[in-house]
């Protein structure tokens, strides 16, 4: 199989690009996408979101051919949102990662929706849907599709299917352009099988939250009783789908 992990940080120890190569060599991964070390925390000032950035650009630039690196942005800073989107995708970034600094239905986001749209990139949010209470701004998976009510021509990937996967599955089903990863979520028995059937096969892409458990992740796909077609399309084609531009094989 072809794998594709769409959900990838480099912070811990995947901040030395020696332990995250001899990861992709060690569990057969051929490409991963990273969504940044989320330097500055919730509510990163610009010099740390460009600061994440430029070490995602550094380790893309030691492993091209395995390594797919995402705009991490904070669209509070409207003026560095759009020159570092710019700067990341001249750069060979191809998508946009989201997190918890503004709510992605915050017209702050607009522009940004709009720049990636023009760039072909799609986007990464960040979506949880916490019993315990959100952070202030913190997405949930009904921000997420009233986002892409507004965009329908945006491509997103609705990271962790909102953690709540019941909930977050039914919020964005009538969202056909919005994909799901279930990169750190609690991955229970039939989470998978219920995304096939509300989105279908082409809306599930592969994503762990690396370097968190991979295997229990990749295990969980693997398991599945559904055809190997369709482990294939979540482990890798559904994501490179989203792309600009088609990955060399
Ligand atoms: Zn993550």
């Amino acid at each position: 199989m072809r794998i594709i992990d769409a959900h990838v940080h480099n912070w811990s120890v995947f901040a030395d690009p020696k332990v995250l190569i001899q990861a992709l060599d060690r569990f057969a991964i051929d490409w991963v996408v990273l969504l940044s070390d989320l330097t500055g925390g919730p509510y990163p000032a610009p010099e740390e979101v460009t600061a994440a950035n430029e070490r995602t650009l550094a380790l893309m630039r030691r492993c091209p051919e395995r390594i797919i690196g995402f705009a991490y942005l904070n669209p509070a800073y409207p003026k560095h949102a759009g020159e570092e989107l710019r700067r990341c995708f001249e750069a060979g970034m191809m998508g946009v990662k989201l997190w918890v600094a503004t709510k992605c239905n915050d017209p702050q986001v607009f522009p940004v929706v709009e720049a990636a749209i023009e760039l072909g990139m799609p986007l990464v949010v960040h979506t949880w849907n916490k019993i315990t209470g959100n952070l202030p701004h913190e997405s949930r998976p009904t921000d997420l599709a009233d986002l892409a009510r507004r965009y329908p021509e945006a491509r997103f990937q609705m990271a962790h299917i909102g953690g709540d996967w019941e909930f977050g599955c039914k919020a964005i089903r009538d969202c056909p352009q919005v994909k799901v990863d279930f990169a750190g979520t609690v991955n229970e028995w039939g989470a998978y099988e219920m995304a096939l059937r509300e989105l279908g096969e082409d809306r599930i892409v592969f994503g762990t939250d690396m370097p968190a458990d991979y295997h229990l992740n990749l295990g969980r796909v693997l398991q599945g009783n559904y055809p190997e077609e369709v482990k294939q399309k979540i482990l890798a084609d559904n994501f490179e789908a989203l792309l600009p531009r088609p990955l060399p094989h």
